[in-house]
């Protein structure tokens, strides 16, 4: 079933496993319902509604026993607290799990997130229940229904604990913001060297279906969302590192991307920050390599 980016909705990706996408690319959950409890990937408190009745009518007799945070953006953490109440043991990557911790100790990022939902803002007296209860150091693997779900810590790509989690018996990889398909991203922590070298991992998961951090999932073309996020970030680098060795500053670099093959794609409000952020990193690798071939030069 077809999904309109912009209105959002649930896409059913086989048999008990399903996306539960948010509207205008705010995020996409996973869900995977078996009979022996069910396993969600990620939770943003914007979208908790039409999270909360898409997860009544699914899992009514098998209630979430699992969440798991691909990293740690508010838009991917925000209901662990409302499932841990309810029972549910929260999982993420040991970086992740540390990052989040750390967060909710700061009030910015607490109030950041009871913006994003006033109503539900006082839900949020106690920001430690949103620190997930387990850290994974490399890879952990669930057996839940009989069927094995694999949790697998890729480093620092989007975020500084980017896991993914994928489904080998159903060929279905839950990227998180490692991919984005179709919609810009801010890639405001992005490590842009480390995250071809992890698109280049995550293209030898065998997988049909790629469910992205945003944008809607892509059943049956997995490795060439893979594959064509990749190209994204190269052709972006390119033309910044053109941009910023022709002298052109920052914001006039945000403007010379009306041409770019991607520039269509949605959240276009998001393009001029990962255009801002492409544009430091490669500034600054610039800077440090500049600064190792004069620390280098007297040795020889
Ligand atoms: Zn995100």
């Amino acid at each position: 079933m077809a999904v309109d980016p912009e209105v959002g909705g649930l896409v059913e990706l086989g048999e008990g496993a399903y996306c539960q996408v948010s509207p205008r690319g705010e995020g996409n959950q996973g869900i995977f319902v078996t009979p022996e409890g069910s396993l969600l990937v990620d939770g943003f408190i914007k979208h908790c509604n039409a999270l909360m009745a898409s997860l009544n009518s699914l899992t009514r007799s098998s209630p979430v026993r699992y969440v798991v945070n691909t990293h740690d953006d508010g838009d991917h953490f925000s209901l662990n607290h409302l499932f841990r109440r309810k029972g549910a043991i929260i999982l993420a990557s040991e970086v992740c799990r540390a990052s989040i911790h750390e967060k909710m100790k700061e009030q910015v990022w607490v109030d950041h997130i009871r913006k994003y939902n006033p109503e539900l803002a006082r839900d949020l007296e106690n920001p430690a229940d949103l620190t997930p209860q387990i850290g994974i150091e490399q890879r952990a693997t669930i057996t839940l229904g009989g069927e094995n779900i694999e949790l697998v810590f890729m480093g620092h790509g989007h975020s500084r604990g980017d896991l993914v989690i994928y489904l080998p018996e159903r060929r279905v990889l839950f990227a998180g913001d490692l991919v984005f398909s179709g919609a810009h991203g801010r890639c405001k922590t992005t490590d842009f060297g480390g995250i071809l070298t992890i698109l280049d991992a995550l293209s030898e998961f065998e997988c049909d279906t790629v469910v992205p951090g945003h944008g809607v999932p892509v059943v049956g073309g997995g490795a060439e969302a893979i594959a064509t996020y990749r190209d994204y970030l190269v052709t972006l680098q390119e033309r910044v590192a053109e941009l910023v060795d022709r002298g052109v500053g920052v914001e006039e670099a945000k403007t010379k991307f009306g041409d770019w093959k991607y520039a269509d794609w949605g959240r276009p409000e998001l393009l001029p920050t990962a255009i801002e952020h492409a544009y430091k990193d490669y500034v600054w690798r610039s800077r440090f390599y500049k600064f190792q071939a004069l620390h280098e030069g007297p040795k020889k």
